[in-house]
């Protein structure tokens, strides 16, 4: 074990959509800090494999698991088969996420619940599952991927900035119900970043949100994972029930 307060060595994390975008930097950044990487994934399964291989590259173990991230059966089911292979589970990253973007005069109801459910059912259905092995060892770290959005909210995204907000609500209940057994619980929340979630905007869309971040830039997906890391390690053993903001400035 290292005595760096930053290193992750001997440390089982798990990062929930960890194939693509940010989830990916964010699994590349927790092995490059010494962790062993469990990712999930539900469509893209070759990304995820290459994200796996990248992870063991560094000399890490890894492993990408197919899971639908709404269905609490299969949350418990990644938690046991980690336990079993990696024994044990330290450091959760629950950052699986969808949009289903549209005015609520003409959002369905599906589109409402895609999003309540993937982006915040996942987040209990994970959590859950995760505290058991936790509490067993009276320590842990949870990481949950937010949004400027449930801060500040914003026109067409009542689905997704309700669902961000809940996490931030649901972050600093668990925080309060752990915080005895060494569990800390956050929240990472991005503001714009440049990744497949945002890559559909067009040219004059993207322009003017850059007009309006402080940093007059998007993010990059690196940019998020290294606070992720951050509250992963024992540099923030003293940090439980924050919103971490790294928006650019966005949420001031
Ligand atoms: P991407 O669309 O690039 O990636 C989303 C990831 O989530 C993929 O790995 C995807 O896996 C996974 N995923 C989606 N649905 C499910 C599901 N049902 N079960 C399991 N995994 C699933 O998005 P980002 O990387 O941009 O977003 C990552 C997180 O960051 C999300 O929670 C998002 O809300 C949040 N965020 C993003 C911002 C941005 O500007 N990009 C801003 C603020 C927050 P697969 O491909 O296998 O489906």
């Amino acid at each position: 074990m290292s005595s760096d307060i930053h290193s992750l060595e001997g440390k089982i994390a798990l990062v929930t959509g960890g194939g693509r975008g940010i989830g990916k930097a964010i699994a590349l950044d927790l092995a490059d800090a010494g962790a062993d990487v469990v990712i999930t994934y539900s469509r893209s399964a070759d990304a995820a494999e290459e994200v796996v291989s990248q992870i063991k590259a560094k000399g890490r173990k890894s492993k990408a698991i197919q899971a639908d991230a709404i269905d609490f059966k299969q949350a418990e089911e990644v938690i046991s088969e980690i336990q079993k292979e990696f024994s044990g589970l330290d450091i959760l990253v629950n950052n699986a996420g969808i949009t289903r973007d549209t005015l609520i005069m003409r959002m369905s109801e599906e589109q409402w619940d895609d999003v309540i459910r993937t982006n915040l059912k996942s987040v209990f259905n994970y959590s859950k599952a995760a505290i058991r092995p936790m509490m067993k060892n009276r320590s842990g770290s949870i990481i949950n991927i937010g949004s400027v959005v449930g801060i500040s909210g914003n026109a067409g995204q009542t689905n997704y900035a309700a669902s961000k907000a809940g996490i931030i609500g649901f972050s600093k209940s668990l925080a309060k119900e752990v915080a005895s057994r060494n569990i800390r619980v956050n929240v990472v929340a991005p503001g714009y970043i440049t990744t497949e979630m945002t890559g559909q905007l067009d040219e004059k869309v993207l322009k003017s949100i850059e007009e309006a971040i402080p940093l007059k830039r998007a993010g990059e997906p690196s940019e998020i994972s290294g606070s992720v890391r951050f509250l992963a390690s024992d540099a923030s053993s003293y940090i439980t029930g924050i919103v971490l903001s790294v928006d650019g400035g966005m949420a001031m």
